[in-house]
């Protein structure tokens, strides 16, 4: 008797959850069976840090916080005050009823970019110009590690849209309009999350360890299609439309076992992703059998109706119901909670739904070790930054450049710069502006403009350190022509494009680069050999500037490493970079993609000259130019000859 007392007891104190040994499967069967339902919605919400407190995380055991783009950038906190918060939430979490970790989840869709001092790589199109899955991947590794730097465990990348048009503010945050490269550039997901063996997760989702990160491939689903690439608007395409261009990423991440998955703002033919539960749960969790959890798109559900949040508690049962798993209520979280109870409590939502969505976040949470190491510690902090992730940084940049042109007709190529010159000119509003050469979500999510926000190096810099000592670098930001003219410069570097933005705010009907940069190409381009570099997010409109421009360069967003261009600039490299879109003449041509039967760009899809390539060309052209004067030549001589009668003599 006393041993069935004990043997009972003992039972009741052995929490299969808390076994390391067990299953992840069985952790969460186990665990669930222990969850009250207002411990189950906590799980399920996700709360902005700017909130969050540790009672707070104890009291409704919330599953989750997160940095959103809209959250008050934070951009003096170093690696050590990121960990002293995130254990700070941590902390309150595990001192809930059941001890339940929360996951911390962040924007660090181009390196840790909301953290000061953090390797700022491309942008997602120029990582799509270098064609490079290994790259990619290596890049998704240094960024898990500066990510955990701080503490954090989770990512809100890749971005895998395929954007289908330029005019979409996001443009920059899609590696390419084909469908096949995204694909190949899911890739990432191996180097933020970790790989197996087989390489195949089959849908169940993989973190392996503790310098690794949750990853979240977004925007679930057709985000990069929407008429006229009006963000977040409708997009409009056929089944086999949506599965040959927007899902191939999908199914590819969820092979290589991604955990999470972000609904789109966009709707689908006029049906909201948010509310869609033929494509999130009937395709997306049934025919894909991904495992890992859905997760709202910020403020996400509210915007299941017109205007946002008119009707909150449909917003949350059709969100619910389609197959949302945590939903990002970054503010009025109490309100969801709320709303949520009373859905369940009444039937709206069977409980079976919500064991769905809990059971897959937690299921995440054991596989990547979090009940086992909630706290984060000082061990990876010289990660953030360091030398060898800037290098890996660096070249990237020099593989995602495309030369768009190098010289004029029949004049030489003025690329690869010579180091050794007398006076050179550096001019441009981006030639010294680090917030610009990285673009949006960059510190704060609409970018930054100046130097002042972040560590790196920019192009002027980057030139000042390439070039021989005695060359003379002179720098203005816009000068007129007549400076520009009376100087009597060898050459100059003229760097022009895009100013930051994000989302919406960088939705454009007419793609034109930003004041003064075409003034400042006109008055160095019609005075000086120039090599213009282009800063932006995607084409703009430029065919205008290319006849009075030497050398043209299109260098996305680059980041923080401004060397890179310079390698590249100056011969040290050549240029590899492939147009990973189409760069279009005019807006009127938009959308335009490659197969598309009007055709008609400025640059093809795939264009990319080499310095190399084009002095082959140019000597196969001279060859070809001096055969006909060649034979010409001989005729000439042979009929003088015959006129002279010497060939008959
Ligand atoms: C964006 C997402 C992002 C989220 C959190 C939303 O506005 O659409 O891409 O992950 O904010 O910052």
């Amino acid at each position: 008797f006393f041993w069935w007392i004990w043997r009972e007891m003992a039972e009741a104190r052995y929490m299969i959850y808390k076994d390391p040994k067990k299953t992840a499967a069985l952790r969460v069967k186990d665990l669930l069976s222990r969850m009250t339902l207002e411990e189950k919605i906590g799980q399920m919400t996700q709360i902005d840090r700017e909130v969050a407190t540790g009672e707070i995380m104890k009291t409704h055991s919330i599953g989750s916080v997160l940095s959103g783009g809209g959250s008050t950038p934070l951009p003096e906190a170093t690696a050590e005050d990121w960990i002293g918060m995130v254990n700070e939430f941590q902390k309150g979490a595990l001192s809930s009823r059941l001890g339940i970790p929360m996951i911390y989840g962040i924007d660090a869709v181009h390196g840790h970019n909301n953290v000061y001092n953090a390797t700022i790589f491309p942008h997602n199109i120029g990582l799509g110009a270098t064609r490079d899955p290994g790259l990619v991947k290596r890049i998704g590794a240094a960024t898990a590690l500066e990510v955990r730097a701080t503490g954090i465990q989770y990512t809100f990348a890749p971005c895998i849209a395929v954007c289908r048009d330029p005019r979409w503010g996001r443009c920059y945050e899609s590696y390419s309009e084909d469908p096949k490269i995204v694909q190949e550039m899911t890739d990432i997901i191996y180097g933020l999350q970790g790989e197996t063996s087989s390489g195949s997760r089959k849908g169940v989702p993989y973190v392996g360890g503790k310098d690794k990160v949750a990853a979240c491939a977004k925007h679930y689903v057709g985000d990069g299609g929407t008429t006229k690439g009006i963000n977040e608007n409708n997009t409009v395409i056929d089944m086999h439309g949506l599965l040959s261009i927007h899902m191939p990423a999908y199914s590819t991440s969820i092979i290589k076992g991604v955990s999470t998955i972000m609904v789109s703002y966009s709707s689908w033919n006029g049906k909201k992703m948010h509310a869609n539960h033929d494509l999130v749960t009937g395709f997306l969790k049934n025919t894909l059998k991904f495992k890992g959890f859905v997760i709202s798109d910020w403020e996400g559900i509210d915007r299941i109706t017109s205007p946002p949040h008119s009707n909150y508690t449909y917003s949350v049962m059709a969100g619910i119901h389609a197959g949302i798993d945590m939903v990002m209520v970054p503010y009025n979280f109490t309100e969801f909670i709320d709303d949520l109870t009373y859905l369940v409590e009444n039937n709206f939502i069977p409980m079976d739904r919500i064991d769905d969505a809990v059971g897959r976040i937690l299921l995440v949470k054991f596989i990547m070790g979090l009940f086992e190491n909630p706290l984060a510690d000082l061990s990876l902090v010289n990660e953030l930054g360091s030398q060898a992730h800037r290098e890996l940084a660096r070249g990237a940049v020099r593989k995602s450049l495309v030369l768009l042109k190098n010289g004029k007709d029949g004049d030489v190529p003025l690329l690869p710069l010579p180091k050794k010159a007398s006076k050179i000119l550096v001019a441009g509003s981006h030639a010294d502006n680090l917030g610009y050469q990285c673009g949006g979500w960059t510190i704060n999510w609409e970018g930054f403009s100046g130097n002042n926000y972040t560590r790196g190096t920019t192009i002027l810099q980057a030139v000042k350190s390439a070039i021989d000592p005695t060359t003379d670098v002179v720098y203005s930001e816009n000068p007129d022509a007549e400076f520009v003219r009376s100087n009597e410069f060898s050459y100059a570097i003229v760097v022009v494009g895009e100013h930051p933005y994000a989302e919406t705010a960088g939705d454009s009907q007419t793609l034109m680069m930003a004041d003064p940069g075409p003034t400042t190409i006109g008055n160095v381009c019609g005075a000086v050999k120039c090599a213009v570099v282009i800063i932006s997010g995607r084409p703009l409109v430029i065919e205008q500037y290319i006849a009075s421009i030497d050398s043209l360069v299109a260098a996305w967003l680059p980041g923080t490493e401004g060397q890179g261009i310079t390698d590249v600039l100056y011969g040290d490299h050549d240029f590899t970079g492939k147009l990973p879109r189409t760069w279009f003449r005019t807006v009127d041509q938009l959308p335009m993609n490659v197969g598309d039967s009007h055709y008609d760009p400025l640059f093809p899809f795939g264009f990319g000259l080499t310095m190399e390539s084009k002095a082959v060309t140019r000597s196969a052209s001279a060859a070809v130019h001096t055969r006909p004067y060649i034979l010409t030549l001989i005729i000439s001589i042979f009929i003088y000859c015959c006129r002279k009668g010497i060939i008959l003599a």
